[in-house]
Order: structure tokens, then C-alpha cells, then sequence
């Protein structure tokens, strides 16, 4: 029998009633003689609502304990979720990531997944049983509870689909598919009926958050097709796939743009070789992420090194950045938070001119100043004032005529 991995993300169990609802879908399926395992988010604000009450008792919670506690939530909506489908006369049973067999090492809060034991599962398939996944967490070979990282229940659908050679992963989510930008930000934005991993790994890296790019990741590598679609409708959603001919000359395929970011520059520093990774190794190991980074060309041997990190990292990177600054002479050392980034990705760009010249006055026609540019194959980034992204977002939109049909 043909099996599918379905995903329900926060907002589509938020209460008894979406639960339910959820419920109904996946017997339709069932119906259809699938064999179906689900994974499921909390219920939507519950994982926020954890965090809050932990800060609540303590000043900084341990990590053991907040991937324990924010696990729950997770369970809380399995259990639910197969008591609903019992309610309606089908066998199901619910799991917890470690019952799943999602195997992680020990990096709490942003754990990734080792391998995937996937007897239990399979065992309760050939039970006839629908069999629910509580997403977002696994164990570590100390049966210690972890979890994978915000949004990470997007990772162990997918994760579980390649495990058990699943035909499709199914992501149900509050909005009918992907779209050529966020649809919250603009009401034009196009739903693409199918992209690439590769352009997808992409918009979702730089803040399109309708799929996580880890699950994207783990897609393209086990080549599982992934269906982003809305649990609120039977639209048909949009397919993210490895199938060729997707290109499409001179066309950028979305924009992305993400809210979080902060920058710090070291003003002043000596242009001499293991400058950058004097900066740059300590940060590493205090496991602070660095995304863009800009160093000017020099002069008189003297330059600016600029970069860029999450908001919540910008006082931890502070700490570790300033005394090396210090100690390798550099005038000062600056940061900024308030900004934000918009993204142009498309394959169809790649060694085509004329993108970043109309990305940059798209941009200035709205009098947005660009702080920063990051460049990969296919894609443009620059980092802007924060207040000025959802502008920045809708006049790209506009300039790319992204609401026009392919
Ligand atoms: P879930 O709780 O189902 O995991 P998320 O909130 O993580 O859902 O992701 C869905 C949200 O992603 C949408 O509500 C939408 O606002 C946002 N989003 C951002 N960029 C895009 C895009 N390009 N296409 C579709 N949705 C997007
Ligand atoms: N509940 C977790 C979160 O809110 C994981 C997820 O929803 O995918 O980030
Ligand atoms: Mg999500």
C-alpha cells in the first residue's frame, strides 16, 4: 500500500475544533487506501507560551529541561489528534519523536537528526494503524529529549518520509501553497504551482518560513517531492521537486524577506592575513551563526569588517567580538539591530545581466538605503532598515512583474 507523510503545522490544530477538521482530512485519505503517517506541530502559541513560562522560573532555564518542556507541546496535539481519529471509529496511535525512533545528537534547542529507527512505526502500519508523530523533537542515544529547532516539525515529516520510502511528504499549512513572496506582505503575491529545491532552499533560508529549510534539505538529498498545500482548502498546492526544465530565463521566482537580523562592524582593522579568522573562530565556537559578511578593500593596510547575526545572538556576539577587537588593534567596534533583509531568488538568473541593477533602483525609486549586498548563484540580498522591508517586499514584487504568470 502506497504510504504518505502528512504535516499539520501549529495553526492547523490550534484548537478542538481544527483538530477535528485535520482529523476528517487524513481519514479522507485513509479512505483512499494510503497507508498515512502524520506529524504535528503544537498547537499554535503553545511552543511560545512554554518558553514564556520557563523564563518565568527561571533566569535562564537549562537546555535540558526547555527541550523536555517544549517537547510536550507536541504531545499534547498527537494525543488529541488520535483520540479524534478513534472518536471516528479509525485505529491510530500517537508517538513521541523518541517512540518515532527520530535519533538526534545532543545539540539542545537546534538538535539534528542521526538516523531514524523506524521499526515502531512500520509495526504500526502493519497493524492498520494511522499512526501519529509528535513533530519538532527526537532522543539522543542517552535517552535525553531534544528538539530540532523552531518550525523544525517541517524536518521530521520529511525526515520520516525518506525513512520509510513514502511516496510524497505533504506539508498542510495556513496558506494554499508557496507563494511568489509572503501573502501576509503582499496581497499580489502569485501561488507557484510547483519550484525546485534548489530555489526553495533558498527562499526559505532567507525567510520565506513556509518550509523549513532543513526539511528542504533532507528533500532534495532523499529526493522526496514535497507538497506545501493549506488545511483549510483542497486548493492543489504547490510542489517543491527535482524535475528539470524548471528554469525560467530572466525571471526571478519569489522574494523572501526576513525581520531578524543585526549587524556588527570592527572598524580600523589591520588588513594582514588571520584578521578574519581571529574574528571569526571565537564566534564559532560560541556557536554564534554568522550569515553575511563584508570586508572592504583596504586602505593604508587598514579596513572595515561588517556582519551580520540573529537579533537574540548580537549581545553574545558583542562579548566575544569586542576583546578581539581590542587585542587586534582595531579602532572600535559598532553594531546595529533593527534591520532586516529582502532576498531575490531565481535560477533564471544566473548568469544573466541586469538583475542587481534593477533590484537597486526598485529600491531607491523607494528611497530605501542599502546597508549591505550578499550575492549566491541565484540570488540578490541586501540588508535594509528594518521599517522599510514590507515597502522594499512590494516594490520588488512589482519591478519583477512577479504577479504575472509564467
Ligand atoms: P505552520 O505553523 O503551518 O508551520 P508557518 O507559520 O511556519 O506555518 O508558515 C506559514 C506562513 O509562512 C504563512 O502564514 C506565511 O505568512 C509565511 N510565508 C512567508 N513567505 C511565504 C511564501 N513565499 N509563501 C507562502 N507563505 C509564506
Ligand atoms: N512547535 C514548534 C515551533 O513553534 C515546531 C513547529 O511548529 O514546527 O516552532
Ligand atoms: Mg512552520
Amino acid at each position: 500500500m502506497a504510504l504518505v507523510v502528512q504535516k499539520y503545522g501549529g495553526t492547523s490544530v490550534a484548537d478542538a475544533e481544527k483538530i477535528k477538521n485535520v482529523a476528517k482530512r487524513i481519514a479522507a485519505t485513509r479512505a483512499k487506501g494510503k497507508e498515512v503517517v502524520v506529524v504535528v506541530s503544537a498547537m499554535g502559541g503553545t511552543t511560545d507560551e512554554l518558553i514564556k513560562l520557563a523564563y518565568s522560573v527561571a533566569e535562564k532555564p537549562s537546555d535540558r529541561e526547555l527541550d523536555l518542556l517544549l517537547s510536550t507541546g507536541e504531545v499534547v496535539t498527537s494525543t488529541l489528534l488520535a483520540m479524534a481519529l478513534e472518536e471516528m471509529g479509525l485505529e491510530a496511535i500517537s508517538l513521541s519523536g523518541a517512540q518515532a525512533g527520530i535519533r538526534t545528537d545532543a545539540a539542545y534547542s537546534r538538535a539534528r537528526i542521526q538516523r531514524v529507527d523506524p521499526e515502531r512505526v512500520v509495526a504500526e502500519l502493519d497493524k492498520g494503524n494511522i499512526v501519529i508523530v509528535a513533530g519538532f523533537q527526537g532522543v539522543t542515544d542517552e535517552m535525553d529529549i531534544t528538539t530540532l529547532g523552531r518550525g523544525g516539525s517541517d524536518t521530521t515529516a520529511v525526515a520520516l518520509a525518506a525513512s520509510l520510502g513514502a511516496e510524497s511528504c505533504q506539508i498542510y499549512t495556513d496558506v494554499e501553497g508557496v507563494f511568489t513572496a509572503d501573502p501576509r506582505l503582499v496581497p499580489e503575491a502569485r501561488k507557484l504551482n510547483e519550484i525546485g529545491y534548489e530555489e526553495m532552499l533558498e527562499l526559505a533560508t532567507y525567510g520565506a518560513k513556509v518550509v523549513h529549510p532543513r526539511a528542504v534539505e533532507l528533500g532534495e538529498l532523499f529526493e522526496i517531492p514535497i507538497l506545501v498545500a493549506s488545511s483549510f482548502s483542497d486548493s492543489p498546492g504547490t510542489l517543491i521537486h527535482g524535475g528539470a526544465a524548471m528554469e525560467v530565463r530572466n525571471k526571478v521566482r519569489g522574494i523572501a524577506h526576513d525581520l531578524d537580523v543585526a549587524k556588527i562592524t570592527v572598524v580600523g582593522v589591520p588588513d594582514r592575513p588571520g584578521i578574519a579568522a581571529a574574528i571569526f573562530e571565537p564566534l564559532a565556537k560560541a556557536n554564534i551563526s554568522i550569515d553575511t559578511i563584508v570586508q572592504n578593500a583596504s586602505i593604508d593596510n587598514i579596513t572595515d569588517l561588517t556582519f551580520t547575526v540573529a537579533k537574540s545572538q548580537l549581545d553574545k556576539a558583542m562579548n566575544v567580538v569586542k576583546p578581539i577587537a581590542q587585542s587586534i588593534g582595531a579602532r572600535e567596534c559598532l553594531s546595529a539591530a533593527g534591520l532586516g533583509k529582502v532576498s531575490i531568488i531565481g535560477t533564471g538568473m544566473q548568469n544573466t545581466p541586469g538583475f542587481a541593477a534593477r533590484m537597486f533602483s526598485a529600491l531607491s525609486e523607494q528611497k530605501i538605503n542599502i546597508q549591505l549586498i550578499a550575492t549566491s548563484e541565484i540570488r540578490i540580498t541586501c540588508i535594509i532598515d528594518e521599517a522599510k522591508v514590507g515597502d522594499a517586499v512590494k516594490a520588488l514584487h512589482r519591478a519583477f512583474e512577479l504577479e504575472i504568470e509564467e
